[in-house]
């Protein structure tokens, strides 16, 4: 049986350059690969017709180029794009785009499902089915800046969708190098955002990073009681230590750690809470993004009233804490935080943490 051919869609552009050296091909055609996938979009060797005949024959003999495949793609009103994409094995993942906020955004996976198992949200109940490949999380990216014309114009990647990108990390953080090489995709780690629990070890490791993207830690609760009801590895990695690592976080000129709240109603939204997660924050730099819930059959809570979401936002206003109230979008395509649902997959899954978060 001849060996499994090398992906393409794996390769740094340098790792490019020595498997191709290894088949005496000569380097500099690891950049006109690379820009056909990454800046063109180009999904087989055949299409990169300024490589030989004879060197594309060669690539085809030696590598083959993975890509996510688009099995459906629902359009919200607002401009959302909901993208279902299935991988090489069948496992199919959502990715979406979101126009406008201020600039465009792609949320993408990091997993199929997620072992991190949070109460309002429906990854978690599925559990972690595998984690994605750096090909097939840098897939996602140049799969959807195709589809929607955004090949050559900035966007921003958030890693929002199924999984908990710091529970497979050398995956995510090779996907990241892939996507800012040059030779790309270009893409800057100050357009990505990176959301997590909290996984402490990953924390910092991230802060060791040469090519850091923005972070976002997922609070949702401001005891420890409550936070491991709702986010159940705060067991292991309690508030107290996420933020004294997050004291401590190498943070850039101006930039800031974003915390995301999702507000459950008369679960966490209390004044009491907001006050608390003020004093919680103290110390750090940092903003506050606050995401009302998109109430999704199976989720046991409810969205708080627009009442409940202002007062919690004065309070840490009031205390000079910079907050912002996600807008939901393309609900009505069940895009938005919470509703992500694949169907006909080899399991139901849902992507939560979708939308608006901007660095
Ligand atoms: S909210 Fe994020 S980390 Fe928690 S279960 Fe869902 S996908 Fe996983």
């Amino acid at each position: 049986m001849s060996p499994p051919r090398t992906d393409l869609a794996e390769l740094e552009v340098g790792e490019l350059e020595g498997a191709l050296d290894a088949q005496e091909v000569e380097r500099f055609h690891a950049r006109q690969i690379y820009r056909w996938i990454y800046k063109r979009g180009v999904t087989e060797v055949d299409r990169m017709t300024d490589l030989s005949r004879t060197l594309r024959e060669a690539i085809k003999a030696e590598f083959v180029l993975s890509t996510p495949r688009v099995v459906a793609d629902d359009r919200s009103v607002d401009g959302t794009r909901k993208f279902a994409l299935e991988l090489a094995d069948l496992r199919r993942i959502e990715a979406v785009f979101i126009p406008d906020t201020p600039s465009m955004t792609f949320c993408i996976s990091t997993q199929v499902g997620c072992a991190m198992a949070c109460g309002f949200c429906l990854t978690g109940k599925m559990g972690l089915v595998r984690n994605l490949t750096a090909g097939e999380i840098a897939g996602q990216v140049r799969v959807l800046a195709a589809a929607t014309g955004m090949l050559d114009h900035p966007f921003h990647i958030v890693l929002m969708g199924m999984g908990e990108p710091l529970h497979n990390y050398d995956s995510t953080m090779k996907a990241l190098r892939i996507l800012h090489s040059e030779r790309g995709l270009a893409v800057s780690p100050r357009r990505v955002t990176l959301s997590t629990v909290g996984i402490i070890p990953g924390l910092e490791r991230l802060a060791r990073e040469p090519l850091m993207p923005n972070l976002a830690i997922s609070l949702h609760a401001t005891t420890d009681a409550q936070r491991t009801a709702l986010v159940p590895p705060n067991r292991k990695y309690p508030l107290a230590d996420i933020l004294e690592v997050c004291r401590r976080f190498p943070l850039k000129t101006r930039r800031r750690i974003t915390f995301e709240y999702v507000l459950l109603d008369e679960v966490n939204d209390t004044p009491e809470d907001a006050r608390r997660l003020g004093r919680l924050l103290n110390g750090i730099k940092s903003k506050v993004n606050l995401i009302p819930l998109n109430p999704a059959p199976g989720i046991p809570y409810d969205r708080p009233s627009d009442e409940r979401v202002d007062r919690f936002a004065q309070i840490l206003a009031d205390r000079h804490i910079t907050v912002s109230v996600r807008k939901s979008r393309g609900r009505d395509i069940r895009a938005a935080c919470g509703q992500l649902i694949v169907e006909g997959g080899t399991k139901a899954s849902a992507a939560q943490q979708m939308a608006l978060l901007m660095p």
